[in-house]
C-alpha cells in the first residue's frame, strides 16, 4: 500500500466526462489499495475567464476580491470530482484550502504557501478509506481568515505541499505530456523522455521554458523531499497496472538516480533580448546603478557579463531580459544615463539562449568546450556565455537556435 496525490490540471476536468476519467483514474488506485488525495485546478479556460471578468469590472481592482473571484474555479472542480467519485462508490470528500487549511502568505494572487494541515486527511484515509479531493491553486492567510491564491499554474505547488503535509510516497502529476523530456520534442525528434531528473536540473529546466510544472513546485519538492512523477492523463485509466511503473518522468532527489548522465538535457528560449551599455564607467557602485531602476521597474535581468576593463576607466556590460520587457527597459537605462554614465546603449532581440544541463558536469570537465567546438563547426556564433555549477547558458542569434539544440543534443548523446 502506498500513500499518493494525484494532481489534475485543466484539461483533464475540462468537462464531465473527462472528469469522469479523472475518477476512474482515481479508482484504480483506491482499489488497488492506496490512500489518495487528489488535487485540481479549474476546468480549462474558467480561471482565464475569471481573470477577465475582474479585469472588465474594474482594470485596477483590490487583489483580495480578485482572489475571491479566481478561486471559485477549483471549488467548482472539486466538488464535481467528489460527486463523480461518490456516484462511483468511492468514498469521497472536497476540501478548500480554507479549510484543510493551507495556510499561505498574504500576498494576494501570488501567495506562498506557509504550511498545510494534512492530520485531518490522513485521519480519514485511516478510519474511512476516504478520498479526500483538494481544491487546488487556493489557500488561506491565517491573520486575515481571507482565501488566497498561489499564482497561475499554482496547482502544481498546492499538490506538492500536500504530497508533503500527508508524507505521502508520490505526487503523481498527470498532464498533457508524458513525461519530461531532454528537450522539446517540436524541435529535437530524437528527444527523448527522461526516466528521473533531480530536482535542480528540473528547476533549470523548467525556469528555462519547460513548461511541465510551476518552478515553485519543484522548489518545494526538493525542499521536503517530494517524489515528484509527471505522466500522461491520456493513457486509458483501465488500461494502467496500479502495481507497475507507468511511463513517466520521476523528479527526484540525485542520490535516487543510479546512472547518472553527464548532461541531462537541453533548455532554450527565444524570448531573449540582449543589451549592451558600451564604454560604462569601472568605479564601485556602476552595476547597481544600472540594475538597481531595472529592478525597480520589475524587469528580470537573466545573462550578466561584464569584462575586465583594458584600462581601468571603463567597461563594456552586457546582459539579457525578456524580449517583452526590451523597450522598457532601454527607455529606463536612458533615463538613468546621467546617473550611470555610460557612452551608448546597442541590444538585440533577435537572439536565443540555448542552456546545457547536468548534475554531472559538477564532476566532469571540459563539458562546455565540447559544445564550444560543436557550434563553431556549424559557424554559429556565441555572444555571451554564462556558467553555474549544474549548467553553461549561450546566447546565439536566434536563426540558428533549432540547429544549436539539435547539435548539442546528438553532442551529448541525447538521441534516442
Ligand atoms: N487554475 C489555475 C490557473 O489556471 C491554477 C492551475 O491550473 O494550476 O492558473
Ligand atoms: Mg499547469
Amino acid at each position: 500500500m502506498a500513500r499518493l496525490v494525484m494532481k489534475f490540471g485543466g484539461t483533464s476536468v475540462a468537462d464531465i466526462d473527462r472528469i469522469r476519467n479523472v475518477a476512474r483514474h482515481v479508482k484504480r488506485e483506491v482499489a488497488a489499495g492506496h490512500e489518495v488525495a487528489v488535487v485540481v485546478s479549474a476546468m480549462a479556460g474558467t480561471t482565464n475567464r475569471l481573470v477577465d471578468w475582474c479585469r472588465e469590472a474594474a482594470s485596477l481592482h483590490d487583489a483580495r476580491e480578485y482572489d475571491v473571484v479566481v478561486a471559485s474555479g477549483e471549488q467548482v472542480s472539486a466538488g464535481l470530482l467528489a460527486i463523480t467519485l461518490e456516484s462511483m462508490g468511492i468514498n469521497a470528500r472536497s476540501w478548500q484550502g480554507w479549510q484543510l487549511p493551507i495556510r499561505t502568505s498574504d500576498a494576494h494572487g501570488a501567495a506562498r504557501i506557509l504550511e498545510v494541515n494534512g492530520a485531518e486527511l490522513v485521519k480519514r484515509f485511516k478510519e474511512r478509506g476516504e478520498v479526500a479531493v483538494i481544491a487546488g491553486f487556493q489557500g488561506v492567510h491565517p491573520e486575515t481568515n481571507r482565501i488566497t491564491t498561489l499564482g497561475r499554474g499554482g496547482s502544481d505547488t498546492s499538490a506538492v505541499a500536500v504530497a508533503a503535509a500527508v508524507n505521502a510516497d508520490r505526487c503523481d502529476i498527470y498532464t498533457d505530456v508524458d513525461g519530461v523530456y531532454t528537450t522539446d520534442p517540436r524541435v529535437v525528434a530524437k528527444a527523448r523522455r527522461l526516466d528521473k531528473i533531480a530536482y535542480e536540473e528540473m528547476l533549470e529546466l523548467a525556469s528555462l521554458g519547460a513548461k511541465v510544472l510551476q518552478v515553485r513546485s519543484v522548489e518545494l519538492g526538493m525542499v521536503h523531499n517530494v517524489r515528484i512523477f509527471v505522466r500522461s492523463s491520456f493513457d486509458e485509466p483501465d488500461s494502467i497496472d496500479p502495481h507497475a511503473a507507468p511511463p513517466g518522468t520521476l523528479i527526484c532527489g540525485e542520490e535516487e538516480i543510479v546512472e547518472q548522465q553527464v548532461v541531462t538535457g537541453i533548455a532554450f528560449s527565444k524570448d531573449e533580448a540582449q543589451i549592451s551599455i558600451r564604454r560604462v564607467a569601472d568605479k564601485p557602485g556602476v552595476a547597481a546603478a544600472i540594475f538597481g531602476p531595472l529592478a525597480d521597474a520589475s524587469i528580470n535581468v537573466d545573462m550578466i557579463v561584464q569584462n575586465v576593463s583594458p584600462d581601468g576607466a571603463t567597461t563594456d556590460l552586457t546582459f539579457t531580459v525578456p524580449a517583452a520587457d526590451y523597450e522598457r527597459a532601454t527607455s529606463v537605462l536612458n533615463g538613468a544615463k546621467g546617473k550611470i554614465g555610460f557612452e551608448r546603449l546597442d541590444g538585440a532581440t533577435d537572439v536565443a539562449k540555448v542552456s546545457v544541463i547536468g548534475v554531472g558536469m559538477r564532476s566532469h570537465a571540459g563539458v562546455a568546450a565540447k559544445a564550444f567546438k560543436a557550434l563553431a563547426e556549424h559557424r554559429i556564433n556565441i555572444r555571451a556565455i554564462t556558467t553555474s555549477e549544474i549548467k553553461f547558458s549561450l546566447l546565439i542569434d536566434a536563426n540558428y537556435t533549432e540547429l544549436a539544440v539539435r547539435t548539442l543534443h546528438s553532442l551529448y548523446n541525447l538521441d534516442k
